[in-house]
């Protein structure tokens, strides 16, 4: 039988779907689609209405739901973040005075896992690119950390055949052993009465039941695993729930939640964030780009960033222990009195409804996706919002007599066609 296609749905930039498509039972926005479509020649999948993800690993959400009251402000770790799937599914399901950090040790997949982010327009997010030893020195700190560990993949070798190749038992011991490393560098993170998601997309007992039970044997924790509906096919073992593709429709996966039983001290800081210090003209000029929601600038290298003025006391504790690579959203960079817009402010839930859309069809908007040209003569002077059924996909820039296409050079569509 061939994978199934899924996709889970943004809930905060809300389109009709354009695919014959049936719900995922245990995934609010999340669907199953009829066909595999073309992603890449989607206009609104580059606009972040939508996230591809495999259906078994969206089993995140019955889990945390059951673990955590969603409608509190939480403080979430993501250790093994990119691309992203797991830390978007996060952001849909947290109330918005929640704080998510977003994990990811290797530099090149921070990168994609902030490109991930940005898309999904949320700035209650921190990226950090940490080794599991350092955030684990903020004891006692987060209400849940998912550990989406690195694991053999045997559970995609559907999905890639060709993995197979490359799969061997020592593989397996060798991420069996890295698993407990990750998840012994980070239990002190977790604060008492706090969840520990685990996952794996591994068959693997090694990588799965034993690690958990390892945990359970390590450390003063107990399963917390809820009751699953049995019409979804899923298969509880004495420690999580197994994904089976011949038993249900997804990939193989392994998913369990430990609580911690016990505290720990939690790392006091007198660190302070510094806040940007602006003018009353740039504060003028800020409020023509984005929406007034509790913010605070931060001045970083790359230019400001808004981050919500209520999560400051957070964001102080983590910058005593490390230094963010992301705080909120990248608004853009000062250039004399103005700002030159960054595309995250394009992607965002925030942009000043006051700033202008260009409204582009299906083809124009690949073309404005494929860094190509665009003609609009009579388009006025200024930044622009290039949009596609009413969803941002980035800004554009009016000369007057032409039009900058600014869409990132290395998310461009380099195909030219579907076929
Ligand atoms: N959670 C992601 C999602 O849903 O899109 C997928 C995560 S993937 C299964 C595991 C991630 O762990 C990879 O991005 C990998 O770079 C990262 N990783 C590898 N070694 C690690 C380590 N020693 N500590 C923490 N993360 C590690």
């Amino acid at each position: 039988m061939a994978p199934p296609t899924s996709i889970r749905q943004n809930p905060f930039k809300p389109v009709s779907l354009s695919f014959e498509a049936s719900s995922i039972p245990w995934s609010k926005q999340g669907f199953y689609l009829d066909q595999r479509p073309s992603f890449t020649f989607d206009p609104l999948f580059h606009a972040g209405t939508y996230y591809v993800q495999e259906a078994s690993s969206q089993l995140l959400e019955p889990i945390l739901s059951a673990c955590t009251d969603l409608t509190q402000p939480l403080r979430v770790l993501d250790l093994c973040a990119a691309p992203g799937g797991k830390s978007t599914h996060l952001l849909s399901l947290l109330s918005e005075n929640s704080l998510l950090v977003s994990n990811e040790v290797i530099r090149s997949r921070a990168g994609i896992l902030q490109d991930n982010l940005d898309k999904w327009g949320c700035f209650n997010v921190v990226v950090t690119q940490e080794d599991p030893s350092v955030l684990g020195r903020v004891k006692g700190f987060f209400d849940v950390i998912v550990v989406d560990a690195p694991c053999s993949g045997s559970g995609l070798f559907r999905k890639d055949p060709e993995a197979m190749t490359h799969w061997n038992p020592a593989a397996v011991e060798h991420c069996s052993g890295r698993q407990k490393r990750i998840l012994k560098d980070i239990w002190p993170a977790l604060k008492e009465g706090g969840s520990l998601i685990y996952s794996t997309c591994s068959y693997s007992q090694q990588e799965d039941e034993e690690v958990v039970h390892w945990i359970l044997s390590s450390f003063d924790a107990a399963l917390q695993l809820p009751d699953l509906s049995s019409s979804w096919g899923i298969t509880h073992t004495e420690m999580g729930f197994r994904c089976w593709p011949h038993l249900m429709k997804g990939e193989g996966f392994f998913i369990s939640a430990i609580k911690k039983k016990s505290a720990e001290a939690p790392l006091s800081s007198r660190n302070r964030v510094e806040v940007g210090k602006l003018s009353a003209s740039q504060q003028q000029t800020l409020s023509e780009w984005w929406q007034p929601v509790g913010i605070t600038w931060l001045e970083g290298t790359e230019g400001l960033w808004a981050f919500p003025s209520s999560l400051l006391p957070e964001l102080s504790v983590l910058s005593a222990i490390c230094r963010p690579i992301r705080t909120g959203t990248l608004l853009g960079a000062w250039s004399r009195n103005d700002i030159i817009p960054d595309h995250a402010l394009a992607l965002s839930r925030y942009p000043h409804p006051s700033i202008p859309r260009l409204e582009l069809d299906r083809a124009e908007s690949i073309r404005y996706l494929q860094r190509g040209t665009l003609d609009r003569p009579e388009l006025r002077k200024g930044w622009h919002l290039a949009t596609h059924l009413g969803q941002s996909m980035g800004w554009i820039k009016s000369l007057g007599n032409r039009l900058n296409n600014c869409y990132p050079k290395h998310l461009r569509i380099l195909r030219q066609s579907v076929g």
